[in-house]
């Protein structure tokens, strides 16, 4: 049973909530994310909420569950990533790659910013335009169009030039 509950005053992220978000820098060790959406399991169902105002979230290299040496090669700007909080009483919260399902579920080229469709390998993606390619850890839910309509749907719109 799918609840949604836009702008829900319950809507920060707890101790194993999954997150939706786009990442908006990746450095060597760390990345930022701004995060649109909620998932939270409930007991009967999934609730998905979109966020009250801008949030970040943030992951580090060691939580991606996939072999680098610096974070920036595996993840990219752009790309959406779903996450499960780890650490939720230090804001922004810590989210945490390390389950099949979690990881980027839609990838975005570096070279020429054409998104990349359902990889057939697990590990690896590569733009069916320009070939560019990378590793990186793959969710087993990798969806563009179905992940992208969800974020564009929930996130904090700012029509103020200052972030
Ligand atoms: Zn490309």
């Amino acid at each position: 049973m799918l609840t949604k509950g836009k702008y829900s005053h319950l809507a920060i992220p707890m101790l194993g909530d999954v997150l939706v978000g786009q990442v908006i820098s990746v450095g060597d060790r760390i990345s930022t994310i701004t995060v649109s959406t909620i998932l939270r399991y409930n007991g009967n169902g999934i609730k998905i909420m979109g966020v009250p105002r801008v949030m970040h979230s943030y992951i580090f290299r060691g939580d991606v569950d996939f072999p680098c040496t610096k974070l920036g090669e595996i993840i990219k700007i752009g790309d959406l990533v779903l996450g499960r909080v780890k650490i939720d009483w230090f804001k922004p919260v810590f989210i945490s790659l390390d389950t099949d399902e979690l990881g980027i579920v839609t990838a975005v080229c570096e070279k020429c910013g054409a998104t990349i469709p359902t990889p057939k390998m697990t590990d690896k993606v590569i733009c069916p335009r320009c070939k560019n390619s990378r590793r990186t850890k793959i969710s087993t839910l990798y969806d563009p169009v179905a992940w992208r309509s969800l974020h564009i749907r929930n996130r904090v719109r700012i029509y103020s030039s200052i972030q």
